[in-house]
């Protein structure tokens, strides 16, 4: 239950002073923005970092793992969210939670900003993941706080603020990114933590005027009898996890191909048991558990989607790096400025849909159809890179426009189900889980990269063209049923638009 009445936190957060919105949201958006901007800036350069000859200032990992894990660290990061969210809902409240996350994240990227081996990559990772899964989808949930039940303006704070997370998505790689592949990978990584403790330093200073009560609040705090037992449960965990770790790395069971198979499992299960644990909940009511059965296939085209979007700091950038003329038109590029192409586009073009969708009124695509579309153009994007193999072989270096291309043509489906997709959750959820749905919206992500951990070892200059026209190709064959299923999906949705 909560202590404060929504009221009480509205009016405790100055309503106009950010582009006619909550003065909160300007806090809220810088700290994502700098949150983003360090994850971005280190996935800018991280594969690059693994693979790189440790002339060249690299770890000099065979290629193929370096892509299976920079997978893995993604699954996590996004995984991490189930319990960041329940940290925020049941102990800490989403203020304190982001505050943490943040220290967290700052921590990992400084550990990666001195010279070290796997080691201190896997330290660092695990760091940054426990403090993404604190961070980001609190830092989302706030700013639904910040406005009054019912107040139109809220949509739009959720634009201006995807539009934070695209803005410093896209400056990371230009900055964190030149500096780790021209100069050295630990400035790099050091930009990124900089980015960070600039976001915490604008969090903390501004938030206790901007933000006023909102999430300093625990919105369903543990009973003392619930706390003993979560203890309980943890200390058990952990000592069973620690006893498993302990038997796994002499008698050799621990590998990388047994942990990406975990998190493969993981990234399937968690989601699975959230729809059964939804759909079975005696506080579902029947509309909702239909809801419920209508989000499975959406989940799961997201799922696809963010498989083919998430290998843009993968295998996209693999492609960047040895398939792609890096002179351009007299310019140096640096490999890891492609992934600055993604949120540039999306700034760009998310208004244009918005206007779209607000112009087409009820004629607009429906929620289903607008999946579809989106792993449409997913599926497209591939088959836009599989050409110049065609066309010249996989040998030859090939335009950037290429990649320029792939990337335009996924961020229209990025912008079909990125920014509807979250709606699409808190829509379709029933009410009882309303406080899992960020971290419900994330797993599809999470299930995504988990599955690229094992897609991304196929690739290979020899299987370059089969492995995207197979990706490529199933994702429009998803895509074609998605579409074909649509009605059936919106009759299941009950109501829900
Ligand atoms: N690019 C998005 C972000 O970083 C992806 C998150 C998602 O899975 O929705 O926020
Ligand atoms: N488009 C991604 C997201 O919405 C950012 C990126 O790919 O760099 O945050």
């Amino acid at each position: 239950m909560s202590q404060l009445s929504k009221k009480e936190i509205v009016e405790s957060v100055p309503q106009k002073g950010f582009f006619g919105h909550p003065k909160g949201l300007f806090s809220l958006f810088f700290t994502e923005f700098w949150e983003r901007f360090s994850y971005y800036g280190m996935r800018a350069i991280l594969v690059f970092y693994m693979y790189y000859e440790v002339s060249k200032g690299g770890l000099g990992i065979d290629q193929g793992t370096a892509l299976a894990i920079v997978s893995l660290y993604g699954s996590l990061v996004y995984m991490s969210g189930v319990i960041g969210g329940w940290l925020a809902d049941r102990v800490f409240g989403t203020s304190r939670s982001v505050f943490f996350g943040g220290i967290f994240i700052m921590l990992g990227h400084i550990v990666l900003s001195f010279p070290g081996g796997l080691g201190m990559l896997f330290f660092s990772m695990a760091l940054i993941v426990i403090g993404t899964g604190l961070l980001k989808p609190n830092v989302s949930s706030m700013v639904g706080d910040i406005y009054p039940a019912g107040d139109n303006r809220q949509d739009a704070g959720f634009s201006i603020f995807y539009m934070g997370i695209n803005l410093g998505s896209f400056i990371a790689p230009l900055t964190a990114g030149t500096i780790g592949t021209e100069y050295n990978f630990h400035l790099g990584f050091s930009v990124a933590a900089f980015g960070m403790f600039l976001g915490l330093v604008m969090f903390v200073v501004t938030k206790k005027k901007n933000l006023g009560l909102a999430g300093t609040y625990v919105a369903n705090p543990l009973s003392p009898a619930e706390k003993k037992k979560t203890i309980k449960i943890v200390g058990i965990a952990v000592i069973i996890l620690a006893i498993l770790v302990a038997i796994a790395i002499p008698t050799g069971y621990l590998t990388l191909n047994s942990f990406t198979a975990l998190v493969g499992i993981l990234g399937f299960a968690i989601p699975a048991a959230y729809f059964i644990v939804m759909y079975r909940s005696p506080k579902t009511t029947s509309d909702e558990k239909s809801r419920v059965l209508a989000y499975i296939p959406l989940f799961l085209a997201a799922v696809m989607f963010w498989s083919i979007a998430e290998q843009g700091s993968t295998i996209l950038a693999l492609y960047a790096d040895k398939r792609t003329n890096l002179d351009f038109l007299g310019i140096h590029i640096s490999p890891a400025w492609f992934q600055s192409l993604n949120p540039l586009f999306i700034i760009i073009f998310a208004p244009v849909f918005a206007w779209l969708w607000v112009k087409l009124g009820d004629r607009q695509p429906s929620i289903p159809h607008k999946f579809s579309l989106g792993l449409l153009f997913a599926g497209i994007s591939f088959i836009v890179i599989l050409l110049p193999g065609v066309l010249s072989g996989t040998d030859a270096l090939v335009s950037p426009i290429w990649l320029a291309l792939s990337i335009f043509t996924l961020v229209l489906g990025e912008l079909c189900i990125s920014p509807v997709g979250l709606s699409a959750t808190t829509k379709l959820a029933p009410a009882a889980f309303t406080a899992q749905t960020m971290s419900l919206w994330f797993l599809s992500n999470a299930a995504a990269q988990a599955l690229n951990a094992q897609l991304v070892k196929l690739y290979s200059a020899d299987t370059e063209m089969l492995y995207f026209g197979i990706i490529g190709g199933v994702a429009i064959v998803l895509s074609i049923v998605v579409f074909f299923i649509s009605p059936i999906i919106s009759r299941y949705m009950k109501g829900v638009h």
